[in-house]
């Protein structure tokens, strides 16, 4: 199951972050982000690498293949917008033309037509592989994700989506944790424009983040299951907490938020794999006037 985060450079007030899509939570994602930037932290003696070599990704996972895109082998941004023809390419590593894949697709069980129809499609691909190692070197069937629009901020941070984020200080080499998916009592409403300017009004509830614990990078490392188990705790006494009083005074800085957001698709339409996998980190971030970078 997926489970979304963010990992970013900075503190909880001030970041600039990337996401995560599986396993955030810090028996996952928070041990990995730890091992990793100790990693760096023990060649380097600081982290000032770790933190550029990571803000030159756009998401968690390319700290893991060092930006190598696997379905065109360029060090690039995170692939996104992928076609499902891409998901096909390496189950006939024997054929050696495009007669011969139509046949084993006709094996396969596939009606005479249907065979034909997929074997002009998936050929290319097949035989990409089998050239190159990579089943879409020219980019054709997938996009590449840019640094700049993949940033998640506390402007833009949606903590709906985002159920733990892990941020390191290279200042003060401090590494924080913090938990999302907090329910509030606060909702607003979204003047929602679809890319054929149909207009649709959503109404969303709030939710929110905190910070759950901060621990000094040169000393031994947390013991993830309890943080993991703590994090789980404070996220179910706030929503309870919040839920019996709406003016709660953490609750607040909430309360001077819009109550209105638009959210326009027709500038976004480029970004779609973002905004699928981020419903709102696009979306927010486009809604914002003077910030209509896309
Ligand atoms: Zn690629």
């Amino acid at each position: 199951m997926s489970t979304r985060g963010f990992v970013g450079i900075g503190t909880p007030t001030q970041f600039d972050g990337r996401y995560n899509h599986w396993d955030s939570y810090p028996t996952g994602l928070g041990a990995k982000v730890w091992a990793t930037a100790q990693r760096f932290l023990s060649e380097d003696g600081d982290l000032d690498r770790f933190a550029r070599t990571f803000l030159g990704y756009t998401d968690w996972r390319q700290m893991e293949t060092g930006g190598l895109c696997a379905y065109c082998g360029q060090h690039t941004g995170q692939p996104h917008s992928i076609s499902g023809l891409l998901l096909i390419a390496d189950q006939y590593p024997h054929v050696s033309s495009l007669a011969a894949y139509r046949a084993a697709l006709q094996h396969q069980g596939f009606s005479a037509p249907d065979a034909r129809r997929r074997a002009r499609e998936e050929w290319p691909i097949v035989r990409n592989l089998q050239q190159t190692g990579y089943p879409d070197p020219q980019s054709q069937h997938h996009q590449h994700a840019t640094p700049d629009h993949s940033a998640i901020t506390p402007d833009t941070v949606d903590w709906l989506f985002m159920e733990w984020a892990y941020l390191i200080d290279p200042a003060s080499t401090t590494f924080y944790v913090m938990v999302g998916g907090i329910e509030t009592p606060l909702t607003y409403t979204v003047d929602l424009i679809r890319p054929n300017g149909y207009h649709e009004t959503l109404h969303k509830t709030r939710y929110m983040g905190a910070m759950l614990a901060f621990y000094a990078m040169r000393l031994p490392a947390p013991r993830w299951f309890h943080v993991e188990a703590a994090g789980d705790a404070l996220r179910d006494s706030l929503r309870k907490a919040f839920a019996a009083n709406d003016a709660h005074p953490l609750l607040a800085p909430l309360y001077t938020l819009p109550r209105v957001e638009v959210w326009d698709q027709r500038k976004i339409s480029t970004d779609r794999g973002l905004r699928d996998s981020k419903p709102r980190q696009a979306s927010s971030r486009e809604a914002r006037p003077g910030k209509e970078s896309l």
